[in-house]
């Protein structure tokens, strides 16, 4: 397939604003509540209100919304996504909840034990209660995803959307094995539908190519040769290096890179040709290779200025600064190409954070250091951030006066301190003279 999936994550925790869109980031900045994945503890007799069995009430309906018994050992409202049957007898399902006051990525199987009976309610979402969704992917879904894609979410009908969401609700691949590291997935990925029954994968983490077996990996591992991902390396700082990979002429790492991307992004899958992008891998290296620990996304060209389209840090790299890196990474690559640039909209919870802590440091830090005023304008050619994220940035802080019909900047050197101390640490730096690198040019 000529296309490969761009996605979101949607955020549907009830303190924030919702959105879908290709910006897709599980950055380091923000706190993600950790997904602990298919096992939300041990039910016991004692935690919780006595379940009473009412005859046809079981088993639950796809669309019930009923309390169930979460990690913390709490009760939440969840309503019924999907449900499966284990073992034997008329009642034995286990269900897919979404807990309707977190994020999707701790949507997750759980037993009845851990639904208490006497709270559901059987309001049936009528869209999905006569659709028996199966996780395998018929040819016909696939290349309707596919077509539909290509066009984006706008295009697509009710029908086709709902279609899409039944498919990508329920995580397939629960789990990968990438390098030293088993990692539980967050979020569907659209893999080819061979992969459709396989709960775990295994990729190599050099070439990212993706197998259903151990064996089938290790000897991959001995014909691949690859030990770093396939491009230019355009900056190296003591362990850390950054390969440019152009989509073009490594499509098939392109596609692979997006499989594995959005194990961990959610939603608003989009396909776009990996040709139009390039991929800047981010690794820690040592004596076996370089190991990926995440990546940005940029399009070779943007009408819209867009200097990110997406970007991840693989979990078990998380919270160490890496996201803040890849953001400050893309700044420095907008400063080399003389340009301003903004990441793709909408962005979601976690990227917004991510985004607003970069911002705020940059932009106060400036701000501390310059006795004399300062313009919007002057900010964003010494940044490369473009002048709506300033003000928005500034704006939010409440350091912007609108007076006589001119946005202002009141930059009250304790105000100032207080919210760099509350945007936290900048993370790692980018050592911009280790930077090596020549904005893309196309060839031929
Ligand atoms: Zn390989």
């Amino acid at each position: 397939m000529g296309s490969i999936s761009r996605s979101t994550a949607e955020n549907d925790r009830p303190s924030s604003n919702g959105n879908l869109q290709p910006n897709h980031e599980a950055t380091d900045d923000a706190d993600p509540p950790a997904p602990n994945g298919h096992s939300a503890g041990i039910p016991s007799e004692n935690d919780g209100p006595r379940k009473r069995r009412t005859p046809g009430l079981l088993p639950l309906e796809v669309g019930t919304r009923v309390m169930c018994r979460w990690r913390d050992g709490k009760y939440h409202p969840v309503k019924v996504i999907e449900r499966r049957r284990i073992l034997s007898g008329p009642n034995d399902y286990e269900y897919y909840v979404h807990y309707t006051e977190f994020n999707r990525r701790l949507d997750e199987w759980v037993k009845l034990e851990q639904l208490d009976l006497d709270t559901v309610e059987t309001d049936v979402d009528e869209k999905v209660e006569d659709k028996a969704t199966s996780l395998k992917m018929t040819r016909h879904q696939k290349r309707k995803i596919d077509e539909t894609h290509v066009e984006g979410h706008e295009e697509l009908d009710a029908a086709s959307l709902r279609e899409h969401e039944e498919f990508t609700k329920v995580k397939n691949i629960a789990t990968i094995e990438l390098g030293r590291y088993e990692i539980e997935t967050w979020y569907f990925s659209p893999f080819p539908p061979e992969y459709s029954d396989t709960l775990k994968l295994f990729f190599c983490e050099f070439c990212l190519n993706f197998m259903k077996r151990k064996e089938q990996l290790q000897r991959h591992m001995r014909k691949c040769d690859l030990k770093h991902p396939p491009g230019d390396e355009i900056y190296r700082s003591g362990t850390l290096s950054m390969f440019e990979v152009d989509g073009k002429k490594n499509k098939v790492y392109g596609q692979n890179l997006c499989y594995l991307a959005k194990l961990f992004l959610d939603h608003k899958t989009l396909y776009y040709d990996v040709d139009l992008f390039l991929f800047y891998i981010l690794c820690e290296c040592d004596d076996r290779g370089c190991h990926m620990v995440g990546y940005f996304s940029k399009e070779k060209h943007s009408e819209e200025s867009y200097n990110l389209a997406c970007i991840l840090t693989l979990p078990p790299y998380q919270r160490k600064g890496y996201g803040k890196f890849l953001i400050a990474f893309s700044y420095e690559l907008s400063k080399k190409e003389g340009k301003v640039g903004t990441p793709e909209r909408p962005l979601s919870d976690l990227g917004l954070l991510s985004y607003r802590g970069y911002w705020t440091r940059v932009l106060l830090d400036i701000l501390k250091k310059h006795k004399s005023n300062i313009s919007i304008k002057e900010l964003s050619d010494m940044t490369a951030i473009k002048a709506d994220d300033i003000l928005s940035t500034l704006q939010s802080l409440d350091l912007i006066q609108y007076r006589k019909g001119q946005h202002v900047i009141c930059a009250d050197p304790k105000v100032l301190d207080r919210h760099l101390k509350a945007a936290g640490r900048g993370g790692l730096e980018v050592d911009v003279s280790k930077l090596i690198w020549t904005p893309y040019k196309e060839q031929g």
